[in-house]
């Protein structure tokens, strides 16, 4: 790992650690080829794709529960390639555990019936498409998959027939950004309410991985930073037009600084705080399609379920990663940090109000309807 990127500390102070939520990759596997995806079809060699075991999904779960976990979050590679997806939302819902989200590419249709709808309906909240563009031949392309926009469009209709929540995420890409807007106005359409933006970062999306080749060609680059910021501006009025909610407000407030930082030594969040802590290995464990856990999605595992539980992982392996991060000192991997970011913005408006006054008051000013734009 490269050295940390952050302002020296003063004082190291220990925040609560609260085990809230588990973000699984519940398999490597995908068929889809998105240029910018550690996990797209034909990327991985043949030994690093998995799916969870399912065998270590019942325990996995039980421990979680014990130690306060409430919220699942399921995402992969493709979620529902795996061949017993359905046994283990079954086995959460059995549980009592709500599964805040799948994220799917929504090619899969094909494997719902009756059954798999009402096991959705019961045990998650939203299932949340990716989509790179209303337009289903740029949509294609950029998926690497005949047909996908096809595939979603009927994935989106069959679930909201079933009265399941559907969120659209989307890539921020420098060849489709331009789309912000339009993807609103095609969601909206859709009944979609809700659509997440996130940059393309520009490390791997999985923390023993190396990023794929060439990831730089999917961002937007510092000429282009204004085109960026326009789009998103007129997307945020669309949205707000057509009742359509999305993270705009906060995601225009960083992007800019995101993307500059890219790859360099300096740390974006450092130019929108005056203090900032990640809190995410706080509250939340990422669990790897083969038991590995990990701080975040970014940063590498501190063990695996295959050898320790979830508790000495917790509580044992997870502290030297939090000890460092309240010193202030990140690692170069969180300069390309959006997991979670928003819940970060928060926690840290929250706990450090005096040091981020600026934002605090911007922020509330949004909120309360006084300021337009954030
Ligand atoms: S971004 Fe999603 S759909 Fe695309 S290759 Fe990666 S896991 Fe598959
Ligand atoms: S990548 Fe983000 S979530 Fe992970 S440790 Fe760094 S700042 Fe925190």
């Amino acid at each position: 790992m490269a050295p940390p990127t952050a302002r020296p500390a003063s004082k190291p102070r220990r925040a609560r650690v609260a085990l809230r939520r588990a973000v699984v990759f519940v398999t490597t596997h995908c068929n889809f080829r998105c240029g910018f995806c550690e996990f797209a079809a034909g990327t991985l060699p043949r030994e690093r794709k998995r799916h969870f075991p399912l065998e270590m999904w019942g325990p996995f779960l039980t421990e979680f529960k014990t130690l306060g976990g409430r919220e699942l979050y399921l995402t992969g590679g493709e979620p529902l390639m795996h061949p017993q997806f359905w046994e283990m939302l079954t086995i959460a819902g059995r549980e009592g555990l709500s599964v805040h989200r799948i994220t799917t590419n929504g090619s899969m249709a094909k494997r719902m019936g009756e059954h798999e709808l009402q096991l959705i309906r019961e045990t998650v909240r939203a299932v949340q498409v990716s989509v790179d563009s209303p337009r289903a031949g740029e949509h294609d392309q950029s998926r690497g998959f005949d047909g996908s926009f096809e595939r979603l469009s009927a994935f989106i209709v069959q679930l909201q027939r079933a009265g399941i929540m559907v969120h659209v995420s989307n890539v921020l890409t420098r060849e489709l950004f331009a789309r912000s807007a339009d993807l609103i106005a095609w969601a909206h359409s859709a009944g979609v309410k809700h659509v997440n933006f996130q940059p393309c970062n520009w490390s791997a999306n999985y923390g023993d991985y190396e990023a794929v080749e060439d990831k730089v060609r999917y961002q937007v680059p510092s000429q282009e930073l204004d085109a960026l910021d326009a789009a998103l501006a007129e997307a945020h009025r669309a949205a707000r037009r057509l009742r359509v909610t999305t993270n705009l407000p906060l995601l225009r407030r960083w992007v800019r600084a995101f993307c500059e930082c890219q790859g360099t030594e300096e740390f974006f969040f450092n130019r929108m705080f005056r203090r900032f802590r990640c809190y995410v290995p706080h509250t939340t464990v990422y669990v790897g399609s083969d038991g590995e856990i990990f701080p975040c999605t970014l940063i590498r595992r501190v063990g695996t379920l295959r050898e320790s539980s979830l508790r000495d992982l917790w509580l044992g392996a997870m502290q030297p990663v939090r000890d460092r991060l309240e010193k202030g000192a990140f690692w170069r991997e969180c300069n390309s940090c959006y997991c979670d970011f928003p819940a970060n913005v928060r926690h840290n408006l929250v706990r450090h109000p005096a040091g981020n006054a600026g934002l605090a008051l911007r922020t509330l000013a949004y909120y309360t309807g006084r300021l337009r734009t954030y």
